[in-house]
């Protein structure tokens, strides 16, 4: 038996271990019909991603208004364009991605050639998180369909229209015998997680990655893990402040309210520049939310009550509390935090503890910058660093010694972004990475192949191995 689309409004209510596995003979069995390898029917499910992005694109930034009260244009630039320009570099680029990789072969096989063939894994599952609900589920589709695969996708039960709006449109617009949407909670995730996958890509909590884990371990499934972490911003005294202090704004609370596992967590500055550093941020913040941020229609709310009430704790920790030296408002009926900074926290405060995730910015001060660079090492490797600095023997030092997923010099977040850069953490961050090329090869097998021909071989290579043989080596 088959799930159709008219069924997975049934499987939404409940999906257990039985209906979990179902659908993965069924995915694993169109898969091996073969019908996804071919270079057309990838290219024909691409072409019907980058359609939806523009035939609905009113109605995604409507879903993620409704999760995440997202301004619209940031909505529109931190999902939907970016899962765009993904779309379109893949549909550029997959006939040269796809061709085998010709290598060069060595004395010990000769005459032969060899080449690297790129072949998709068979069934994957994507489990995506609700911060950035929809291009964290529509990249990770486009690299494992671009890699020839089948795919279900688990969303994220806490932003609960873009997750109904993914089961529609995907049911809609892409092949319904290839790549299916699962929606639930724990339960559901559980159910899928027991099936044997050929690669999961999970993004979320470190916590939840461990559990992901341990299930893909049952059947030696390969995954990829997108996990958070405290992501560090050192900030030199020789700067430009104007132009620090609004791209800092802008990797933080212009982007999704600190919600993102890629914005400034924390800053490391200077005892003596401290005072100028927030001077500027205040002034920044001012500009870009007014003078009542809470009230701002350009600053996305917390996504969830327990999100809320998490951060709160954070705030109000008696370690922390008064170490405010701006915002600390809030308003737990519309799920808003003003920008908030808090300066010269002590390590054991919870929110030195804990990634904040959230409008929450400690400054941690050191009396060199390059004091900065024990504090980061003493803790686990983060997803992404930062450093603004005009000093070329700093960057070079920072580039050099500091582990993490992804880095970037004189900005913020930025580098997501980036086409060529791979997206990925390091040790507690994560594992693999993806976005364009990266994406490809992360759904696609490395097949190793070499042609020979049947002319004759050496001697040596056959026994008995006798003296006069050996001789010849
Ligand atoms: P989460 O781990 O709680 O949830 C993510 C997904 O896991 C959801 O689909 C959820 O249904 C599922 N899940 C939750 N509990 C589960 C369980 N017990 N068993 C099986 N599945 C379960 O993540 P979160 O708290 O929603 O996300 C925040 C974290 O994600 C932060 O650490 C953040 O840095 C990280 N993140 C990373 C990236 C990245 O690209 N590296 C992007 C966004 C968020």
């Amino acid at each position: 038996a088959t799930l159709s689309v008219e069924s997975q409004v049934e499987t939404k209510q409940v999906f257990d271990g039985d209906k979990a596995s179902l659908l993965v003979s069924e995915l694993r069995k169109n898969f091996d019909s073969g019908k996804t390898k071919s270079y057309e029917w990838r290219i024909s499910q691409l072409e019907s991603i980058a359609n939806m992005l523009v035939e609905k694109e009113e109605q995604i930034i409507d879903a993620l208004v409704k999760d995440l009260s997202k301004p619209r244009n940031e909505a529109y630039i931190t999902e939907i364009f970016q899962v765009k320009s993904s779309c379109n570099e893949t549909l550029q680029e997959l006939k040269h991605w796809m061709k085998p990789e010709k290598v060069s072969t060595s004395i010990t096989t000769f005459p032969s050639s060899a080449e690297i063939v790129s072949e998709p894994l068979g069934v994957v599952l994507i489990i995506s998180t609700w911060n950035f609900p929809f291009s964290l589920s529509l990249d990770p589709i486009i690299g494992a369909i671009a890699a020839g695969n089948t795919v279900v996708l688990k969303p994220s039960e806490i932003s609960p229209a873009v997750s109904s709006l993914l089961a529609n449109l995907l049911a809609t617009y892409l092949d319904n015998s290839a790549v299916r949407v699962v929606e639930g909670a724990v339960p559901e995730t559980t159910a899928l997680l027991e099936q044997k996958w050929d690669k999961i890509l999970y993004t979320g909590s470190a916590r939840v990655g461990r559990i992901v884990m341990a299930a893909a371990a049952k059947h030696l499934t390969p995954v990829i893990l997108e996990l958070g972490g405290k992501c560090p911003a050192v900030v030199d005294s020789n700067i430009n402040l104007q132009v620090t202090a609004r791209r800092i704004i802008a990797g933080k609370w212009a982007c999704n309210s600190g919600q993102a596992c890629i914005s400034v967590d924390y800053i490391i500055t200077r005892k003596d520049f401290a005072p100028t550093l927030i001077t500027a941020l205040k002034e920044e913040l001012e500009q870009f939310f007014g003078k009542d941020p809470i009230e701002s229609k350009d600053m996305s709310r917390i996504v969830s009550p327990t999100q809320f009430a998490r951060l709160v704790r954070l705030l109000d920790d008696d370690k922390a509390s008064d170490k405010i030296v701006l915002g600390g408002q809030r308003d737990e009926k519309k799920l808003k935090i003003a920008p908030t900074i808090l300066l010269d926290v002590p390590e054991e405060a919870m929110v030195m503890q804990e990634e904040i995730f959230g409008p929450i910015l400690p400054i941690i001060t050191v009396d060199n910058i390059e004091d900065s660079f024990s504090i980061i090492k003493s803790r686990p490797k983060p997803l992404a660093a930062y450093l603004f600095t005009n000093n070329e023997q700093l960057k070079k030092d920072y580039v050099d010694k500091i582990s993490s997923g992804g880095m970037l010099i004189n900005d913020a977040v930025v580098h997501v972004a980036t086409r060529g850069l791979p997206f990925g953490g390091v040790g507690e961050s994560g594992m693999g990475a993806y976005h364009g090329k990266f994406s490809f090869d992360g759904f696609s097998h490395k097949k190793a192949v070499l042609y020979k021909g049947f002319g004759s071989d050496p001697s040596i290579r056959y026994p008995p191995y006798t003296p006069e043989k050996v001789k010849l080596l």
